[in-house]
């Protein structure tokens, strides 16, 4: 059950995904104590919901309807991933399993690397894709997408971040995502461009008299 306080429910149960969304959200909604007020699933008491969908826009809906209908609560899902251009999009919504095992991230950037080995500096193009979805109780439900274009490096660079991140060099920069600050990744990341595209949509819902469950 949510904790008395609950405004909000993020559909994860990565908690740098929490902590991020947390830091997206933080000041924007008037009124809402993030650290208290938005929670994850887990806290929530509602168990994974299977990403069944072959979009990202799918995937995130998908998931931020069942955690809005488990709670009563406005929902947030997200569902993210690289896609490859020389892969046709790939590993896109496989990305946390490429190599086989649910979120290895060491195994899929390593597995990917290998099938990049031939491939040169030109062609290395990718982008980090993010859908963000907010799901109503009632039913209702929008979702945004956020892009973060890049170069895929020959070997991984950074100790921030996660997943990929050591081999994304975004377009423009001299450094990869991993060697970027929180705060400077956020600023041009997918899920940063998808979630502040969302943000009208969820002010307007916590607006709405979503005083919280009690
Ligand atoms: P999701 O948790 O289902 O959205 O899966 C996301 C997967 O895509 C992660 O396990 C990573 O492999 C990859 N991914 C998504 N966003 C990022 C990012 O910001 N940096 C690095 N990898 C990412």
């Amino acid at each position: 059950m949510p904790q008395p306080t609950a405004r909000l429910v993020l559909a994860t149960r990565n908690p740098g995904k929490l902590r991020e969304l947390r830091e997206l959200l933080r000041g924007q909604v008037p009124g809402l104590d993030v650290d208290t007020q938005v929670i994850d699933a887990a806290a929530a008491g509602v168990p994974d919901v299977p990403e069944t969908g072959v979009t990202f826009e799918q995937n995130a809906l998908l998931k931020a309807h069942a955690v809005a209908a488990a709670t009563g609560l406005p929902a947030v899902a997200d569902d993210s991933g690289l896609a490859v251009d020389v892969l046709g999009g790939a590993p896109g919504i496989f990305s946390a399993r490429w190599a086989g095992r649910h979120g290895d991230d060491a195994a899929n950037l390593e597995l990917l690397l290998a099938q990049l080995g031939d491939i040169s500096a030109e062609h290395r193009g990718a982008a980090f894709v993010c859908a963000a979805a907010l799901a109503l109780p009632d039913g209702g439900g929008t979702v945004e997408r956020g892009e973060l274009r890049g170069t895929l490096q020959e070997a991984p660079r950074g100790a921030g971040g996660f997943g990929y991140d050591p081999i994304l060099q975004p377009a423009g920069l001299d450094r990869t995502c991993a060697e970027l600050s929180s705060a400077e990744k956020n600023a041009i990341s997918h899920r940063g461009q998808a979630f502040r595209a969302l943000l009208p949509a969820l002010i307007a819902a916590l607006d709405d008299g979503a005083a919280g469950i009690s």
